[in-house]
């Protein structure tokens, strides 16, 4: 089998499942109650938010613990929105959202909140006079992701934290999903932070919302106390200890790890430059985990199952995205629907290996040509 899907979801780590495993059979209280059990569960469960705070340079009352970045994103954007509703209707957003952004953001539409999309420069990054431009009185919030999880381009955060700086009244909020555990990362100028483990060899199920001190937010699930007052539910623990330790591993080693990962993505750019009917479209903003091609003549569900037939699996667009539409995103950047109709996602990882990679590009080679051929004869 060759995976080249990561940026779906990874495997997960074998030391990140034997601590869950360990976590699951030796602390069975609540960290909530009060005797000898729960105190023992509590005293994990602060011991691995220091950790994540220590990782993260924030502090550990700003950590938020969700189901993952969906919910993270919900409520990072619904609890601004609800909680600061007096204060103004309008948020801004990028067209690379993932869609529990995209989504979020048409339901607060439909509850009276108005989004604005702030264009992208020709290099897909946030065009950021433009943004400049968007901001009134009434903005609350600008939402932006780090890395989107299509083209990969990675957004220049920290210049847009500064700039939002000089607007003490708009939150900054970003879906850090696709960058943690790929990237360094800076969370300085940032208010609100949305990720999630299994991007990063963790286990599905357990994310993070991070929530400078500063914010307030509206919770969006009610029910008592968990590890803050703004996400109801018993904690996970199991899988909050496993995220720290996924966390901490996907941190080791950061720089090794992006150069194997660009290596191998050079490799496959320099063979499908080749293709002349083939767009390449993600661009030197892009992180190497992430690359984006357009097919233009065949279609990517085809060609999907083409490949597949080799077990080699990567996936049209994003996982979550919803079926028979074309990217949002590409059409974004490169205002050509054919290309925004026909693109494929190869998403890399340090796992990843040189032989893998030739292998895919001789079956690419392969199905490439013979679903090309039958094309031309129909
Ligand atoms: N944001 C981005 C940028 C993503 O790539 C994803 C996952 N595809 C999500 C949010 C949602 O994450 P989760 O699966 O943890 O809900």
């Amino acid at each position: 089998m060759i995976y080249l899907d990561y940026s779906a979801t990874t495997p997960v780590n074998e030391e990140v499942l034997n601590t869950f495993n360990k976590v699951c059979r030796n602390y069975i209280g609540n960290p909530n109650s009060l005797h000898q059990l729960g105190k023992e569960a509590n005293k994990l469960m602060n011991e691995a938010t220091k950790q994540i705070a220590n990782l993260l340079k924030v502090k550990e009352s700003e950590i938020i613990y969700t189901s993952g970045a969906t919910e993270s994103n919900n409520l990072a954007l619904k609890g601004v929105a609800f909680f600061y509703k007096n204060r103004g209707k309008h948020i801004i957003t990028t067209k690379l959202e993932h869609a529990s952004i995209k989504e979020t953001l048409n339901y607060l539409e439909k509850q009276g909140f108005n989004i604005s999309y702030v264009n992208l420069l020709d290099n897909g990054l946030v065009d950021l006079s433009h943004l400049k431009s968007l901001i009134t009185k009434d903005t609350i919030l600008v939402s932006i992701c780090y890395v989107d999880s299509e083209i990969g381009l990675k957004q220049p955060i920290m210049e847009i934290g500064r700039l939002l700086k000089a607007y003490s009244k708009v939150i900054f909020h970003v879906d850090g999903t696709q960058a943690v555990g790929k990237i360094n990362i800076n969370l300085e100028n940032v208010d609100l932070f949305s990720f999630s483990a299994h991007k990063f060899y963790g286990l599905k199920g357990i994310g993070c919302l991070i929530k400078k001190e500063n914010i307030e937010l509206e919770p969006i699930i009610h029910g008592g106390k968990s590890n803050t007052i703004y996400r109801s539910g018993t904690p996970t623990l199991p899988l909050i200890i496993s995220l720290a330790k996924a966390l901490r591993l996907s941190f080791e080693n950061l720089e090794i790890k992006y150069q194997k990962v660009l290596k191998l993505n050079q490799k496959i750019k320099k063979e499908l430059k080749k293709y002349s009917e083939i767009t390449i479209n993600s661009n030197e903003y892009s992180i190497p985990h992430i690359l984006n091609i357009s097919l233009n003549q065949i279609k990517p569900e085809t060609f999907i199952r083409a490949m597949e037939k080799h077990e080699i699996y990567f996936s049209t667009k994003s996982a979550c995205s919803l079926l028979d539409t074309f990217s949002t995103s590409l059409l974004a950047l490169n205002k050509n629907e054919q290309e925004a109709a026909t693109s494929i996602r190869i998403s890399l990882s340090y796992l990843t290996t040189e032989q893998e990679i030739e292998q895919f590009l001789t079956f690419f080679a392969k199905e490439y040509q013979a679903l090309n051929l039958k094309k031309r004869e129909e």
